[in-house]
């Protein structure tokens, strides 16, 4: 390709060494064939890799920790991929409480290294995410209640335009780019290359808890978990995963910010829920206790099978109907590794007002995602009908969906994603990226003045 613009930065066209591994994501599904990828290595790899693709009118994506869930985000066939992830460098400020984090890196890594420090930064339930991504969307988790979510702490970002401009976001610069960057969703405004997060003191000691039932007790554990996670004490965040009936288990997980003899009481209603196969309650220093939840794995990470996840808010319990509806999806997957997840919302995530910043969901009880997992794809249609048509039904129970966790099968996605926070969004993508360059599935659609 002749231009005028030249590639810089680690640069890898399809047929180049390294191909292959290149353009592999954690979740196989969404696996393509871009043109070309570009590892930055600093900002103006960034600037010149959209000068080259406007000048060649190529298809942008980019990326930093390649987990996004659906296809067509982060990857697009015959594109350019700007590429994050070797950017990478961590600084922190004690005396300002800040960290300034490049937008390659991880969650684990980063958080782990915050808590060596004596700093807590939320996390969700895997290390190998990219903070570039989750921060854009929410990033939920358990410390969700105690601290908010990843995106309540961003209080500064740096980030490249599409054309080329550096700008920077924060309470007294572009503080419009600043609210649409904390929920609006990844991709949509311009590359960020630098977040700074307002960090929390760590609690020296915290508490974490697993619990196992036999299957046959799904509706057991969950109406006690449903009945009392939403309201328990705000320090305490806490997963439940119903496993397909194939593999078998139920199991309930958390971090507690508190003694454990403080927690063994917190627990009562859910230990006596059902006969659990195994209690687990240890109390760790904070950053053992991070370490305990998200062990360290291989980065990037990649997923053994393709997956499609979809995702919704609960702003109430759950009736039977819908109960009968999950235990459904879960008898009729084949995937052992298929779930029904939960996490309780409530406590700091539920403070701000739903228009404060973009992330619009902040009456819920709790999250819940479900996914259906396969490796042969005459299987794919059959997974790919069963999320969704437990969508449809569950759908009179539950609101809107989680950005972070998108399904391309919502068509109305502006207000499930964004509630009424979705037009200011529009008005947003209008003034950072008015030609709509950045365009990809359910991409903001920018709404001029
Ligand atoms: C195993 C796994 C566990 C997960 N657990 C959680 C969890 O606990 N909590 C939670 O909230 N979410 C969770 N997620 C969802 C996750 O937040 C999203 O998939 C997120 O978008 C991933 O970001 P990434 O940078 O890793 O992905 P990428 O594939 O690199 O990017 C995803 C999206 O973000 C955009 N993006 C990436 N980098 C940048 C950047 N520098 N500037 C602007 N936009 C960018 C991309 O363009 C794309 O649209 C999980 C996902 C997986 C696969």
């Amino acid at each position: 390709m002749k231009s005028r613009h030249r590639l810089t930065g680690r640069v890898i066209f399809r047929g180049d060494p390294g191909y292959d591994k290149a353009r592999k994501n954690w979740n196989p599904f969404v696996d393509t064939f871009p043109l070309v990828f570009v590892f930055a290595q600093e900002t103006r790899d960034i600037q010149n890799a959209l000068s080259w693709a406007c000048e060649n009118n190529v298809p942008i994506r980019f990326r930093s920790g390649r987990h996004a869930l659906d296809k067509g985000l982060s990857e697009v066939k015959d594109g350019i991929v700007i590429d994050v992830s070797e950017m990478k460098r961590i600084r922190f400020n004690r005396k300002k409480g800040i960290a300034i984090v490049e937008t390659g890196s991880n969650v684990g890594p980063t958080v782990k290294a915050l808590a060596r420090e004596g700093y807590m930064l939320p996390f969700g339930d895997s290390p190998t995410v990219g903070v570039g991504g989750i921060t854009m969307g929410g990033g939920i988790g358990l410390l969700q209640r105690s601290i908010g979510l990843i995106s309540d702490n961003l209080i500064g970002l740096k980030m490249v335009d599409a054309d080329g401009n550096l700008i920077q976001a924060d309470h007294h610069r572009n503080e419009d780019l600043l609210w649409a960057s904390r929920g609006g969703g990844g991709g949509n405004f311009g590359v960020n290359t630098e977040y700074v997060y307002k960090l929390h003191k760590a609690p020296e000691k915290a508490t974490v808890f697993e619990i196992d039932w036999p299957w046959d007790q799904l509706e057991t554990v969950f109406k006690a978990w449903q009945n009392w996670a939403p309201d328990v004490d705000t320090r305490l965040g806490t997963i439940l995963e119903l496993f397909s009936k194939k593999n078998g288990t139920l199991r309930s997980t958390g971090l507690f910010l508190g003694h454990k003899d403080e927690l063994e009481k917190l627990l009562k209603p859910l230990k006596n829920a059902g006969s659990p196969t195994k209690v687990f309650v240890k109390m760790f220093t904070y950053p053992d206790a991070v370490d305990y939840l998200i062990p360290t794995q291989k980065i990037p990470g990649r997923a053994d099978a393709n997956k499609k996840f979809s995702s919704n808010w609960a702003q109430d319990l759950l009736p039977d109907e819908a109960i009968k509806v999950m235990r459904q999806f879960l008898e009729e997957s084949q995937s052992e590794d298929t779930n029904f997840f939960f996490l309780n919302a409530g406590g700091a995530l539920n403070q701000p007002s739903p228009n404060e910043t973009a992330f619009y969901w902040r009456n819920a009880k709790f999250y819940m995602e479900w996914n259906a997992s396969w490796t042969d794809r005459s299987d794919q249609a059959r997974n790919l009908a069963l999320v969704e048509e437990t969508r449809l039904r569950l759908k009179p129970f539950v609101e809107g969906s989680y950005v972070n966790v998108p399904d391309q099968f919502i068509r109305n996605f502006g207000p499930a994603y964004y509630g009424t926070n979705f037009d200011r969004l529009q008005r947003v993508k209008a003034k950072y990226d008015p030609r709509n360059v950045f365009q990809f599935p359910q991409s903001i659609p920018p709404k001029y003045y």
